[in-house]
């Protein structure tokens, strides 16, 4: 999947749920790259700004997108831990 296709994905990803891309096209684009990036170097699309701990349980959890509306920043700011994708 080429850049194109997942940003595609993720706008499909968005329609009919109550969060958006972060209109910051810049920051999704960053986000973009580091998740091609982790795909590239380690056979998964892992959240860029997550730590991994080596595990397969641990990457299972950071496969972009993830499950966001737990993360504390859903609930303080709207958003996933990354930015990514912010409430509507
Ligand atoms: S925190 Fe955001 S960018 Fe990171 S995996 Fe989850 S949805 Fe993707």
């Amino acid at each position: 999947m080429n850049k194109e296709e997942l940003l595609e994905a993720w706008k499909r990803f968005t329609e009919k749920n109550d969060f958006r891309l972060n209109p910051d096209k810049e920051h999704v684009d960053m986000i973009l790259d580091g998740v091609l990036a982790n795909e590239k170097e380690h056979g998964l699309k892992l959240c860029p700004c997550r730590i991994r701990d080596g595990t397969r349980e641990r990457d299972l959890q950071l496969i972009c997108p993830c499950n966001f509306k737990t993360h504390e920043t859903w609930a303080e700011k709207g958003q996933c831990w990354c930015g990514l994708f912010v409430k509507r």
